[in-house]
């Protein structure tokens, strides 16, 4: 077969300067360079745009006239483009709803499994589903958790009745003496010196009476437990009926726990007695992946021969792709970005879609190096099937498997936008460009490592995996918490260590701005800044610079673009036809500070603000930018486009100041470019020297070699992991035999 291109001529999205490319087809493509450079306008606002607009076009004239006009991408021309699949990091929704199980299409098989071998018989398959009327459980309706109480909440067991036990809210004083007035206890016995059978009547008695003596009379009077009273006044109703200020005092004393018919498993009593091998369905979906792909191996009967084929083979997907320690009953919205995108590929590779363009964003994010060969051969296998794998990454080990690599740059923002390399991985360490120096160089081990001030235990701690972790994380240096994917540095510290800490200072991938108002402008506090300028020099109110004020284009209402939801389709956004993108009334564009207006000030990038602007309130705002790397970002870029890696350090930008704190990153190389990594270090450095205590989940080699001290967890992932292996420097992480991280820094 010829080979076949994929063809762009003078693309100009965004940054790119007129790119012109020729893309092999059913090849792996990678696309490198630094932050900024212009890789994603490419493969997404350029390749993956243009991809769907000519999906539209495949839509009747009928149908495309309830559709809005999907915007060309800025490019002279784009040609013989293929479908594209755009596997990306967006965390998985669905809420509780969607399990892995079923956003990899592994459920389904497994309940069809069951209808056809499980014993006793219970039905279809639909009464495996806990989406289904007829498999959900009824107690909790196929949530598996339910709304309940923490008895231990309700009283202190340190106290007899008469010392005040009962500390319940919303337990009236007339309703608390009756437990004292019933006779039935000892009313100077301590609550933890109960027998079983008194702690049950206190607690879970339903109705029943008493006679109560009042002067010389006796009266019949009502007894309920404490529990049962509680739940009766509270629970059984609809929170929601509850006053603001009765929910506020319950509130606390709630939990969500697993329900108490199903455990859990969110099947009815029918569906969970069918058992095969003596595992139930929800047995089977709570296992680790690894675990229950033997169990399935093990079944054996013709009849089922292709469905346990199928299981297997699905399986051994999650497996290859490092997500062994994974339940099928997980829900997606737990996952992080990295598992969420691994499980989509998943789907991918369970599917027989072939001769697809397979678009990946970073899918080495959160992968232990350990693991990053796994992916690659995901990556084979997708381009073997007769798929082209288009990927932008920054992984040296990943960019290893391109069969053609496009190097873009040379810079970030308006001094990238060029390719200034593009084919062979050999070429690419010949050329002399940012990525091919890097790939050639590595940065050297720490040799002087900082003293710890003091130290921040952990003690104890069991959440997920942890199996009794204590830890001390030191004070005032620099810690690098590694280990595989899975293996629990999440659950250390951002489930247990900061739970202890809150007042620290997070900076993760999580998107900043819930309005699609805001911008970088808005989020460092300039924009405030600028339009207290803007209302001085021009003598008017500064409420007419915002976006939401009456100064604000009314037919988009600052937005400068306007959505259409389409429904089934993501929306799609177009220019205000009013104000052209400019986001304000003619009236407010026509006042100026020193001969820009405010339209033109948001459209300014941070290296260009810095040297328009003199405010001393401002400047140190715009350098903080500048200093971790996003100096090529305009002031009014909406947030809702910042990548993850971007996010994260627009929040570093903004917390910089800060000293004496404890500060917590998940990842932050994310997005980074090598070369950008060498920003990063200075500014991890810079809070260390400034007294603060910086704690960094990471896998990339350079920050483990730069650390102070180092905490490593697993051994493995999931059930195999949840320990730390070991505490040290990276000097002596280089001497540890158990630990696999210590094997790649070697
Ligand atoms: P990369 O993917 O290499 O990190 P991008 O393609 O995301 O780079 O960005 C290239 C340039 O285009 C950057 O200066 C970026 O800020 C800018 N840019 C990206 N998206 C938008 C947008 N929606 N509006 C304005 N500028 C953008
Ligand atoms: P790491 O951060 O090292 O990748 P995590 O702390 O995220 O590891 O995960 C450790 C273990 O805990 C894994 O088995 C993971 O599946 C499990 N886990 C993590 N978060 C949750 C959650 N929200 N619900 C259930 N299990 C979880
Ligand atoms: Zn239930
Ligand atoms: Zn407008």
């Amino acid at each position: 077969m010829a080979q076949e291109y994929i063809e762009i001529r003078g693309a100009r999205e965004n940054n790119l300067k007129d790119v012109s490319l020729r893309l092999p087809k059913r090849t792996i493509i990678m696309f490198t360079g630094v932050s900024g450079s212009g890789k994603s306008s490419m493969v997404f606002d350029t390749i993956a745009n243009e991809a769907q607009r000519l999906l539209f076009e495949n839509f009747s004239m009928f149908i495309r006239n309830f559709l809005p006009r999907y915007p060309q991408p800025e490019a002279e021309a784009i040609e013989n483009l293929n479908m594209a699949v755009i596997v990306d990091q967006k965390r998985l929704g669905g809420g509780s709803q969607s399990t892995v199980g079923t956003a990899t299409d592994i459920s389904p098989v497994l309940r069809m499994l069951f209808s056809r071998l499980g014993k006793p018989y219970a039905g279809y398959a639909n009464v495996f589903s806990f989406n289904d009327p007829q498999g959900m459980c009824l107690e909790c309706n196929g949530l598996g958790r339910k709304i309940g109480i923490d008895p231990e909440a309700l009283i202190d067991a340190s106290k007899s009745l008469n010392e005040g036990a009962i500390i319940a809210p919303g337990i009236s004083s007339w309703e608390r003496d009756g437990y004292v007035a019933s006779g039935w206890f000892d009313n100077d016995k301590k609550l933890a010196d109960y027998t079983a059978e008194e702690m049950d009547l206190l607690l879970n008695s339903g109705p029943r009476k008493y006679k109560l003596a009042v002067g010389n009379k006796e009266m019949n009077a009502s007894y309920e437990g404490l529990l049962y009273r509680f739940n009766r006044k509270y629970i059984a109703r609809d929170i929601q009926t509850l006053s603001e200020r009765t929910r506020q005092k319950v509130e606390p004393f709630l939990k969500l726990g697993p329900c108490p018919l199903c455990k859990g498993a969110r099947l009815n009593q029918a569906a969970l007695s069918c058992k095969i091998n003596g595992y139930n369905i929800a047995d089977l979906s709570a296992m680790e992946v690894d675990e229950l792909v033997e169990v399935i191996k093990e079944i054996e009967d013709p009849a089922a021969a292709p469905m346990i084929r199928t299981l297997t083979e699905r399986l051994q997907h999650l497996i290859e792709i490092g997500l062994e320690y994974l339940s099928l009953d997980r829900a997606t919205d737990t996952l992080s970005g990295g598992e969420s995108q691994r499980v989509k590929m998943v789907k991918h590779l369970n599917g027989s879609l072939v001769d697809v363009m397979y678009i990946f964003d970073e899918p080495s994010v959160g992968l232990h190096p350990r693991d990053v060969h796994r992916l690659n051969e995901l990556l084979v296998k997708l381009r073997d099937k007769g798929n082209t794998v288009i990927v932008v990454e920054h992984d040296p080990d990943v960019i290893k498997v391109a069969d053609y690599i496009v190097d873009m740059g040379p810079y970030a923002g308006s001094e990238g936008g060029r390719i200034v390399y593009e084919g062979s991985y050999a070429g690419l360490l010949q050329a002399d460009t940012l990525t091919g120096n890097y790939l050639l160089h590595t940065r050297p081990l720490k040799q002087a490592f900082r003293q710890a001030k003091g130290s921040l235990p952990v003690v104890h701690a069991t959440v997920n995996n942890l199996k009794d972790v204590s830890v001390d994380i030191p004070e005032g240096v620099l810690t690098v918490v590694t280990g595989v994917a899975g293996s629990g540095k999440s659950s250390l510290i951002n489930e247990v260590f900061l739970r202890q800490h809150r007042d620290a200072v997070v900076i993760d991938q999580a998107p900043v701005g819930v309005s699609s108002r805001s911008n970088p402008a808005t989020y460092t506090g300039i924009m405030d800044d600028v339009r207290k300028a803007f209302a001085a020099v021009n003598r008017v109110d500064a409420g007419l610079f915002s976006f939401n004020s009456k100064g604000a284009c009314s037919n988009c209402q600052g937005l400068g673009v306007t959505y259409t939801d389409l429904g089934f389709l993501e929306g799609v956004k177009l220019p205000c036809e009013v104000c052209g993108g400019r986001r304000f009334k003619d009236e407010v564009l026509a006042y100026t500070l020193n001969g820009k207006s405010i339209a033109d000030v948001l459209g300014m990038t941070v290296r260009q603000a810095l040297e328009f602007f003199t405010l001393k309130e401002v400047q140190p705002k715009l350098q903080a930018l500048s200093d971790v790397g996003l100096d090529y970002l305009t002031l009014g870029q909406p947030l809702s486009s910042l990548s993850g890696g971007e996010c994260q350090r627009l929040k570093l930008a903004s917390e910089l100041h800060k000293r004496g704190s404890i500060y917590v990153m998940d990842e932050p190389t994310t997005g980074l470019h090598l070369s950008d990594i060498d920003h990063l270090l200075t500014i991890m450095n810079r809070l260390v020297d400034g007294g603060n205590t910086v704690i960094v989940i990471e896998h990339h080699l350079d920050i483990i070699r730069n650390a102070d001290w180092i905490i490593d967890m697993g051994p493995g992932g999931g059930n195999k992991g949840g320990m730390v292996i070991f505490e040290g420097t990276p000097q002596e992480l280089l001497g540890a035999k158990h630990s696999l991280t210590s094997q790649y820094l070697r």
